[in-house]
């Protein structure tokens, strides 16, 4: 019997286990955290081995391959062991594609992964396609491989369903023979760099690495206007159909457009996608619609279809909410933007008179590119971060007022006290939140408690 060793019991480790004790293996899963017990139960109930809070290396190198957790940078000491060990180390995505051959449509970037898969998921359900999100959102794939098996177990005639899965360049390191049918790379910008030896080169080859293995079967979908992968296609081939997006108009297949509407065109075939009724706002989100429109059309899906979905769609939290008005003033919960190019879209995207709030565990960031954007229309920054400095140096005498705060409960009063009626209080921090909160999700959540609660303390 194989030894299959995951590293790592989460949401992608687990799901492995389930898939790869099903296929026949001896399976065995190491976590040096604790393992949380909906895992823990998951693994005790289908008889899988584990450990948690170490590595025993003389149960984890004696596997014939290991599924590790894209948390887990190569770097450790355990995964070096096993590469000189010459045991294979792949990703979840890598091992659960061996057991499907449903389309799969792949998507990556730096930002709007998951608002483009989630989209795309929705645009092709309402379609009236059998779709199954999964991924780096959501419910792991080799889970949903997994029950695709057993389903076909049961009922052989069952439908294969399509894939929508959001990738991030850690899965995708790991990934060696998987094919993409679709793979889209959204926008490629400089981050993470701390896991790529703080070479953007490096970063960029792994989000090409979704179009490895392309046939001429496949599609690859990309974004244009970003310079870093427009300077990367000179050097890159492919045997796939590629489609490029950009709001620029140009006569080749793929898609263009701005605010009102979209055109794709594909095979010279022209379709034109208003955009009028559509939810989602912002520039950085039209592009996001072009994704969604190309692959809606390459799967046979019309204008009004596609026109329909968009006026329905909900996007995930944290992702420029509007949490609520107070005396006139939107306060908007952006804290997903944990990038300087996420927050740029955000700025950008409003037209009225921001207070600013920004700051976090800053990852190299140059605030430069923001200054344009920034320069008359952010009237305040209220810094919240531990350590304000680069973010006061980067601002001085370009947003009239700089406040600082530890305290988000603190930051939502000040930025009320510093707006009038039609103003906007933006929360969209261009910084990761560890110093301050748990994750993105714990520092929106806590943003949209204490504006609820000054709602009602001010009973408005
Ligand atoms: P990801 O999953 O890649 O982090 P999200 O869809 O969760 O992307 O969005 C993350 C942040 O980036 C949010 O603040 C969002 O408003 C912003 N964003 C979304 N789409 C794009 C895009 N195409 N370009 C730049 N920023 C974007």
């Amino acid at each position: 019997m194989k030894r299959l060793v995951i590293l790592g019991a989460g949401e992608s480790g687990t799901g492995t286990a389930l898939l790869a004790k099903a296929k026949g293996f001896e399976v065995f899963v190491s976590d040096m955290g604790v393992i949380q017990d909906k895992y823990k139960k998951v693994l005790s109930e289908e008889n899988i081995a584990f450990e948690e809070g170490k590595h025993t290396e003389d149960l984890i190198l004696n596997a014939c391959e290991a599924v590790k957790s894209p948390g887990i940078p190569d770097k450790t000491p355990l995964i070096k062991a096993l590469k000189e060990k010459k045991i294979p180390v792949v990703s979840e995505i890598e091992f659960a594609g061996r057991y499907t051959s449903a389309k799969k449509i792949c998507i990556t970037g730096t930002n709007g992964k998951t608002t483009t898969t989630l989209l795309t998921y929705h645009l092709l359900q309402s379609g009236g396609m059998s779709v199954v999100l999964a991924g780096n959102i959501g419910e792991s794939f080799a889970k949903a491989v997994y029950e695709e098996c057993k389903n076909k177990e049961k009922d052989i005639n069952s439908d294969e369903p399509i894939y929508v899965l959001e990738l991030s360049s850690f899965q995708l390191d790991g990934m060696y023979d998987f094919k993409a049918d679709i793979g889209v790379i959204t926008n490629i910008t400089p981050d993470h760099l701390d896991r790529y030896d703080y070479k953007i080169e490096k970063y960029v080859a792994s989000k090409f690495r979704i179009a490895q293995n392309m046939d001429e079967q496949c599609t690859l979908i990309y974004g244009i206007d970003s310079e870093l992968i427009e300077n990367t296609l000179p050097d890159f081939e492919t045997d796939a159909e590629e489609l490029p997006f950009s709001i620029y108009p140009d006569d080749l297949d793929g898609a263009c457009g701005d605010e009102e509407g979209i055109t794709i065109q594909i095979d010279n075939e022209e379709t034109f996608i208003d955009l009028n009724s559509a939810v989602l706002k912002g520039k950085h989100n039209v592009y996001n619609m072009m994704v969604a429109s190309l692959i809606g059309v390459k799967l046979g899906l019309n204008a009004s279809q596609i026109e329909a979905a968009f006026a329905t769609f909900e996007n995930a939290a944290h992702r420029m909410q509007l949490v609520a008005e107070i005396n006139g003033i939107k306060f908007i919960n952006d804290s997903k933007a944990t990038n300087v190019d996420s927050a740029w879209y955000a700025l950008d995207a409003y037209k009225e008179p921001i207070i600013w709030i920004a700051g976090g565990t800053d990852k190299g960031n140059d605030y430069t590119a923001l200054h344009k954007v920034v320069i008359g229309k952010v009237k305040a920054l209220i810094c919240l971060t531990k350590d304000s400095d680069k973010l006061k140096e980067s601002f001085k005498g370009i947003i009239p007022v700089i406040n600082e705060s530890q305290n988000i409960v603190e930051t939502v009063k000040l930025a009320l006290t510093l707006g009038k009626s039609g103003d906007i209080v933006l929360l969209s921090p261009c910084c990761a939140s560890f110093d301050l909160f748990k994750n993105y999700e714990d520092r929106g959540n806590k943003f949209k408690e204490a504006v609820l609660a000054l709602q009602m303390e001010l009973k408005v």
